[in-house]
């Protein structure tokens, strides 16, 4: 059974710094790499915030709190991931940055280090032919916000061997995570289900089926899901969305899967959801 000590997580956008905290509050060493340091700060500081939160309502206690940060160090050097045991990429969703950063941690990792991602769209056996070790690779696909979801998507590659999918599979476990296996497909299960159902939601709205607040009504209360469609995809970010449509579109060929053209015009008018205070609903303090 492999052992894991040390974790290194590349990039700590949104999803690098809620990795690196639930490798850290699990007990973990934890090197949070990116390009500048003012990145690391600012993924350190919603680090902070965020278990400082936990203290707060009482789901942890402050010196555990303080163990966790201390368990973080950061880096602007992607070559800090030499001694990691697992690395899990979580940098933009860009094939040729994720192929040079794989190229890379190949080369300065140990021989049996495990390196995974965190893509939500490109194939991880693309990614992992980057490496001389792509049995060695998985995807390792966190949901946001990290710390408070439960599932993490475990992608075997065509060439991920067992050792290495059994393995991950324990490490999620080890955070207190539930990782369910897939294979490597576009969007693997969870994009290829939920964006399909927001992309047709997106179609309702534009036939004049319904009012956005009926059709995330319906969803709501008839479906029991926690928000309806069109405020999910305004919380992901609209061009989100389009980016992964298009790839499901692309990559599996199919015209069911044709991005809808009002989500084309609300990215192409900068309507890109709450990060941009409009998209389907109105963000824009009142
Ligand atoms: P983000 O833009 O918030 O963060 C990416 C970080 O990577 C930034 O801090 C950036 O400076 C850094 N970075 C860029 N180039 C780098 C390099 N060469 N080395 C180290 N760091 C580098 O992005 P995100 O939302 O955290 O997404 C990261 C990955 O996770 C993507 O593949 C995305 O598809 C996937 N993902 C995102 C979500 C989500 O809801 N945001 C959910 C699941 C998966």
């Amino acid at each position: 059974m492999k052992e894991f000590r040390k974790v290194g997580v590349v990039g700590s956008g949104t999803m690098g710094n809620g990795i690196a905290q639930v490798f850290a509050v699990a007990g973990f060493d934890v090197v949070m790499t990116d390009v500048d340091q003012k990145f690391l700060d600012k993924g350190l500081g919603t680090i902070r915030k965020s278990l400082a939160k936990l203290v707060e309502k009482g789901k942890m206690t402050a010196q555990a709190q303080a163990e966790a940060l201390g368990h973080i160090a950061t880096s602007v050097a992607l070559e800090d991931c030499a001694g990691c045991d697992i690395v899990v990429e979580a940098v933009p969703e860009d094939i040729a940055l994720k192929k040079q950063i794989f190229s890379t941690l190949d080369q300065v990792c140990g021989p049996d280090a495990i390196l995974t991602t965190n893509t939500s769209t490109i194939s991880v056996t693309e990614i992992a032919a980057a490496t001389k070790r792509p049995a060695n690779v998985a995807g390792m696909h966190f949901m946001n916000p990290v710390p408070l979801m439960q599932l993490v998507e475990v992608v075997r590659g065509l060439a991920s061997s067992d050792d290495t999918m059994y393995a991950v599979v324990e490490l999620a476990r080890k955070l207190g995570k539930t990782p369910v296996v897939v294979n490597d497909s576009p969007g693997f299960v969870s994009n290829r289900v939920l964006l399909p159902m927001i992309n047709e939601a997106i179609f309702c709205l534009e036939q004049g089926v319904a009012d956005k607040e009926a059709i995330d009504s319906v969803m709501k209360l008839g479906m029991n899901h926690p928000l309806g469609p069109l405020a999910l995809a305004d919380l992901i970010g609209l061009d989100v969305c389009l980016a992964i449509m298009n790839v499901l579109y692309r990559d599996l060929g199919d015209p069911k899967y044709r991005p809808c053209p009002l989500l084309k015009r609300m990215v192409a008018a900068g309507y890109l959801g709450r990060k941009t205070g409009r998209g389907f609903y109105d963000y824009t303090p009142k």
